[in-house]
């Protein structure tokens, strides 16, 4: 189901797939002034389709290619004659026939491959011009928009949540905390977030998501230095096992914290 209002002039589609209070399993979609920021997942594809031939989609955008993002970019290609940017190294990926695990598939669908053009420095909307942030570290393709003039900026799943406590085995929290101060350089207000939506004070969260990796990463080091094992870390930081753990066979796990870290700090300090 499909929930729609709109913030700043933004219409913000809120998609989710039933199972309500569960925050991972809510999309954002976004569109301002003609350009749709993501495009939800595969399962609720029938939900959206209304949305989308009732308004005006000049353009569609990814900020990365991961299915709950690319679910529905196929309707466009087959049904509208507009183009779908996302970075160049999600290309091949948009190309390719559901490039993701079972779990995943039957959480978010299985999406139809489409076809991909390479985003630039900047993209112009009727109105505006946005600057495309490259901003690695929860996916390889990642970009944040952003639009100087309003301060807005439209961040994916950099943000999602101001505390992580799993991550997939793909990403790195010392990378995407170089992408939350790349993005902290920049004059803004508001985020909209593909997982949390809409967030007046965005600069304030992100911030706060800095701090507490900042933290994070001193204590995985100290710990390090103690002559602690990935595993000892783990488990001393985040005795919790979440059930998404399980779930993934292992792909989502708190462990992925620790090693992206220990493994940037051995790269830094390769005696310690
Ligand atoms: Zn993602």
């Amino acid at each position: 189901m499909i929930n729609v209002y709109e913030k700043e002039d933004v219409i913000c589609i809120e998609g989710s797939n039933g199972e309500s209070g569960h925050k991972g399993r809510t999309v954002y979609e976004f569109l301002v002034d003609g350009m749709l920021i993501d495009t939800g997942f595969k399962h609720i594809e029938s939900d959206l389709i209304p949305f989308y031939e009732n308004h005006s989609i000049e353009l569609v955008t990814l900020t990365h290619s991961h299915e709950d993002h690319s679910g529905t970019a196929s309707w466009f290609q087959d049904n509208r004659n507009v183009p779908i940017y996302v970075h160049e190294k999600g290309i091949s990926i948009c190309a390719e026939q559901c490039p993701y695990p079972k779990y995943r598939q039957l959480t978010w669908g299985v999406r139809k491959p489409f076809t991909a053009l390479p985003l630039g420095e900047t993209i112009q909307t009727g109105r505006q011009e946005w600057k495309v942030i490259y901003t690695p570290g929860h996916a390889d393709d990642h970009i944040v928009l952003y639009h100087k003039e309003t301060g807005r900026l439209f961040t994916g799943d950099l943000f999602v949540a101001p505390k992580t406590k799993v991550i997939m085995e793909t990403e790195s929290i010392p990378v995407i905390m170089d992408s939350i101060r790349t993005l902290l350089s920049y004059d803004f207000g508001s985020i909209f977030c593909s997982h949390a939506g809409y967030i007046q004070d965005g600069k304030k969260v992100l911030k706060q998501k800095l701090n507490y990796l900042e933290n994070l990463c001193e204590q995985v080091k100290n710990l390090h230095k103690q002559g602690l094992s990935i595993n000892e870390i783990n488990k001393s930081i985040f005795p919790k096992k979440y059930p998404i753990v399980e779930v993934s066979g292992g792909q989502w796990d708190s462990i992925h914290i620790i090693s992206s870290i220990v493994s940037k700090e051995s790269l830094l300090n390769p005696n310690i």
